[in-house]
């Protein structure tokens, strides 16, 4: 298998302003091109380090991609610790300066004498076009390593990518693309699943098992064993493994692949010409936000009402005063009355509702921070839970949110 070895490089990357968004591109990118990343280094703006890395990296991978540093300020400093890795000089590439001069024209930008430093590469390195920045990559071939040095900024890298760099260890390297396949499940907290699914990870050995949990949910991803010797195609073992899941896991297995459980939750809807409306209080909208992501959301959600107030929860859905009174907002009285509102008042089938305390502030012994009562209307009743979620204002949000959805995702499985 062919391996790739990343470098990061910038100050912003090692002093937290900046999160990193190449390496998860990166390993997507070049495992279409069959080559697996095995290393990620990250490097300051400074020309030793990185020549340092740059030099055990190509040592150790097929692939080297150093990512940033390409710019024309005097701590843009990769293509000179590249050169130094190399021990090549820097050269004038004119083919490169005619292209940063024609980009230069064509925004109207002023060409500073500095910006000319990016027409330098080391020499011998093959010049790879930017045709949505200034900044030229280069490709320079060192030992049997393919060393590509792409410009910072993320349009830039990903078009680069994929417009260059792809498409050439693709020629070059001629592998399938890596195998891999993602298990989306729900409902089932990360040990539960992996007390279900061990013994069946010990027959499906030609893959490698990762179980990535978020937002509640778990991912199981299936890739291709390195080396595993197989005697039919992958699609088929997935398909084969995905049956075994299924049978397993049943609804708890909600999509393969880059489905969403808003997705599945929308089409289930949609398939049974129901309608759904949505009362939210703590969450502020994230529930009708989760839900519309998906293109196509109109042909059920049909309102989202954000009531945060008390008055506003009376109002706009209808929540008797004196509920609010002797319970409080955060209570399952509310939330029951507020699912009620929300789906007679809109006419929806069916009506998801949330009320609870995001704090940090705002929490008492008797209402702790993070206890939350969600739940769902439709005709003839309801279901109101009632938990503690843990974690930051965003976390509880998020997790009230998600568990809500999970409850709509189990009541519509139910009625089919
Ligand atoms: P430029 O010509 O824009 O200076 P460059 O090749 O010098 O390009 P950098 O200066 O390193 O690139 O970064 C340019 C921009 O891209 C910055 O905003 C930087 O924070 C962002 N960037 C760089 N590396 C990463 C990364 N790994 N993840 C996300 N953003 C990044």
């Amino acid at each position: 298998m062919r391996t790739a070895n990343i470098l990061l490089v910038g100050d912003e990357l090692l002093n937290g302003t900046r999160r990193d968004a190449h390496l998860p591109f990166l390993a997507g990118a070049l495992a279409g091109a069959g080559v697996a990343v095995r290393g990620c280094a990250v490097a300051g703006d400074d020309e030793a380090s990185i020549a340092d890395i740059v030099r055990a990296h190509a040592r150790t991978a097929d692939v080297v991609i150093v990512c940033g540093g390409l710019g024309p300020t005097t701590d843009d400093v990769t293509r000179e610790g590249v050169a130094r890795a190399l021990d090549r000089p820097l050269a004038l590439d004119e083919e490169a300066l005619a292209r940063l001069e024609a980009f230069f024209a064509r925004t109207g930008l002023t060409l500073y004498p500095a910006t000319r430093r990016q027409a330098y590469v080391p020499s011998g390195a093959e010049t790879i076009p930017n045709a949505v920045g200034s900044a030229p990559g280069f490709l320079v071939e060192t030992g049997g390593c393919r060393l590509f040095v792409l410009p910072g900024p993320p349009r830039e890298l990903q078009a680069m990518t994929n417009d260059f760099v792809v498409p050439r260890l693709r020629r070059v390297f001629n592998e399938a693309p890596l195998f891999t396949r993602t298990f989306r499940t729900a409902g089932l907290g990360e040990s539960a699943l992996a007390a279900l699914l061990e013994p069946l990870y010990g027959r499906f050995v030609m893959f490698r098992f990762a179980s990535l949990p978020a937002r509640g949910r778990v991912d199981i991803v299936a890739a291709a064993a390195p080396g595993a010797a197989i005697d039919t195609s992958w699609d088929e073992l997935a398909a084969a493994l995905e049956l075994e899941l299924r049978n397993l896991l049943g609804p708890a297995l909600y999509g393969t692949g880059d489905v969403t459980l808003e997705h599945v939750v929308g089409d289930l809807l949609a398939g049974k010409n129901m309608t759904l409306a949505i009362a939210e209080s703590l969450t502020g909208g994230y529930m009708a936000k989760q839900l519309t992501d998906v293109p196509g959301s109109s042909r059920y959600l049909l309102a989202s009402v954000v009531a945060y107030a008390d008055e506003a929860k009376h109002t706009f859905l209808g929540v008797r005063e004196e509920t609010l009174r002797e319970h409080g907002a955060v209570s399952s009285a509310v939330c029951l009355e507020m699912a009620e509102g929300a789906r007679l008042r809109t006419g929806a089938t069916l009506a998801l509702a949330a009320t609870g305390i995001a704090g940090p502030t705002g929490g008492t012994p008797e209402k702790p921070v993070g206890l939350c009562f969600f739940g769902l209307s439709w005709e003839g009743g309801a279901d109101i839970r009632e938990r503690v979620f843990s974690g930051t204002r965003a976390d509880v949000r998020e997790r009230v949110a998600n568990a809500s959805l999970l409850m709509l995702y189990e009541k519509l499985i139910e009625e089919t």
